[in-house]
């Protein structure tokens, strides 16, 4: 059996590696246009799922995170946690628009800790905060994790190839299955128009005395990463494809994190980073489609994971992975 992933970030490597472990024998080649230059690297990687992130109905959107909350857990436990840059962290979050923002759905009851920030807790930071919440989670750093996943992939058969595809139609026969995990490239490879960039802009510094995640108002994030690195955030631009990057963004950013942990005024910046978010109006897409006109060749789409697709790549991984052996069960090719 032959299946194409299209996509080399979080949601095809992690998609390809289900497949290896569901499909020992199948001839997996992923093809992307660019492996080391992906959205997935920009993301700072954190666990932390947002109340916009949904798929096609609550109970699959909760399996979804569940899975993939217990995928990096399991790495994380293993031998393999720092080559495959997994970690925990812990952190905290403060607003003053409502109770509501600090509150997160998705995540009370999956993490082992999720509360309110004590009294004392409220002077950890910079700041007049009102509400305060302190919650642990977990951290994947794509600078590690998608070498290792690469890694693992090669070691187990699967061909890499970097190539641009223009259609899905242009493998014809020759792999009658594809999984579609071209993030915000499926917008034109697809004629998605629900799929919508959201831009982001981050700043990574040189802060090693930082060793917890920091969030406040208006997507502001401090969030330390392998190396003594942390990610300052952020920005989201609606619909904007602009890929330099903006100093009055940075002056922002640098500002509101400064003014949530002070002690950031004396940290080197290291790079600026830009990155669009694969946003999908509705809910991210993962569903098969039969292409027409090319008999036999079904797509099985994972792509639109918009803020979120670091932490719930694997979820949606396995759901594809589901969907995919549904279909040769069905079509008899397996
Ligand atoms: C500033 C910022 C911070 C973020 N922070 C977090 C975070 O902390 N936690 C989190 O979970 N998420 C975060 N995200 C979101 C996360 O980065 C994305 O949801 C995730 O990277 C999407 O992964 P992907 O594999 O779908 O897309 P990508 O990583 O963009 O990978 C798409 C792949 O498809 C390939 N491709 C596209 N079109 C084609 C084509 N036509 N032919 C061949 N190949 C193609 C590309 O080359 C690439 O290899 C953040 C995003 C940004 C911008």
């Amino acid at each position: 059996m032959r299946i194409a992933v299209i996509g080399g970030g979080i949601v095809g490597l992690t998609t390809a590696l289900e497949l290896k472990r569901e499909l020992r024998n199948a001839n997996i080649t992923i093809f992307a246009s660019d492996f080391d230059d992906t959205v997935s690297h920009v993301a700072a990687g954190i666990f932390r799922i947002g109340s916009s992130y949904f798929g096609p109905s609550e109970e699959i959107t909760r399996k979804w995170i569940n899975d993939s909350y217990e995928y990096y857990n399991d790495i994380r436990k293993s031998a393999e946690a720092g080559v495959a840059g997994v970690t925990n962290i812990s952190g905290y979050i403060f607003a003053n628009s409502g109770p509501n923002a600090v509150k997160n759905k998705w995540m009370e009851g999956l993490v082992p800790i999720y509360r309110a920030a004590t009294d004392d807790e409220f002077n950890i930071v910079g700041g007049d905060w009102k509400y305060g919440a302190f919650f642990t989670t977990l951290l994947t750093q794509c600078s590690l994790h998608l070498p290792w996943a690469r890694q693992k992939l090669r070691e187990d058969g699967v061909s890499l190839i970097t190539r641009k595809i223009d259609s899905l139609s242009e493998f014809g026969e020759e792999n009658p299955l594809i999984i579609n995990c071209t993030g915000i490239g499926a917008r034109e490879l697809c004629d998605d128009r629900r799929l919508v960039p959201i831009r982001g802009q981050v700043i990574k510094v040189k802060a090693p005395w930082i060793k917890n995640c920091f969030y406040g108002e208006l997507d502001t994030y401090i969030i330390p990463g392998h190396y003594g690195i942390c990610t300052l955030g952020g920005s989201r631009s609606f619909d904007s494809v602009f890929s330099g990057i903006c100093q009055h963004e940075n002056r922002a950013i640098r500002e509101r994190c400064e003014t949530l942990l002070p002690s950031l005024s004396k940290a080197k910046t290291v790079a600026y980073a830009t990155g669009l978010r694969p946003h999908r109006e509705g809910n991210v897409r993962v569903e098969p489609e039969k292409l027409t006109g090319y008999s036999g060749t079904i797509v099985v789409h994972n792509y639109g994971h918009g803020g979120y697709g670091v932490c719930t790549a694997p979820g949606t991984a396995k759901y594809a992975v589901q969907l995919t052996k549904e279909i040769h069960r069905s079509t008899s090719k397996l």
